[in-house]
Parts: C-alpha cells; sequence; structure tokens
C-alpha cells in the first residue's frame, strides 16, 4: 500500500511525512529538515512504556480494561455504601 502524494506538491516544502522509525507508521507534517521521525505512539511508550494507548487495544483487552474499571468502580462504592448502611 503506497500513496504517491501528488496532490498539490508545495515548493515551500515545510513539512513532509516520514516513517516512524520505531513501528514504521507515517508520520505526517514532519519537519523537512528532519531525517528520521518518531510517531506520538512510539514518543509517548517512551517517555511512559506502561501508558495505554486506546487504539491498540484489541477487543479482549479493551474489554478486559473496561472489566477491570466496571468492577473496581461497582466493587468499592457497593461495598462502602452497603457497610455504611447496615
Ligand atoms: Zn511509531
Amino acid at each position: 500500500m503506497t500513496k504517491k502524494s501528488s496532490t498539490g506538491q508545495r515548493r515551500s516544502g515545510e513539512n513532509k511525512s516520514l516513517p516512524c522509525k520505531e513501528c514504521g507508521d507515517i508520520v505526517y507534517n514532519v519537519d523537512s529538515n528532519c531525517i528520521s521521525s518518531t510517531c506520538w505512539r512510539c514518543v509517548s511508550k517512551q517517555i511512559n512504556p506502561n501508558s495505554l494507548i486506546v487504539s491498540d487495544l484489541d477487543d479482549a483487552a479493551w474489554r478486559d480494561l473496561l472489566k477491570t474499571k466496571i468492577f473496581n468502580t461497582n466493587g468499592r462504592s457497593e461495598n462502602t455504601t452497603a457497610e455504611s448502611e447496615l
């Protein structure tokens, strides 16, 4: 899948697109002086390796995450109200 950017080549050429050096994803609006680029995903992963990138989650991982969150909130709030009311 290669798209040739033949649409309106700008002579000013301030920005260009480069593949991310980590994952190969195309990074847009890179400074024309840049030789290599890193996409925001890889940047955020470098900053925080534990960061969750929602679009990277598959269905199972996403459900897992939702479950954990839902169980945490429900479990806690139900327990506390039940205990305090009884
Ligand atoms: Zn990347």
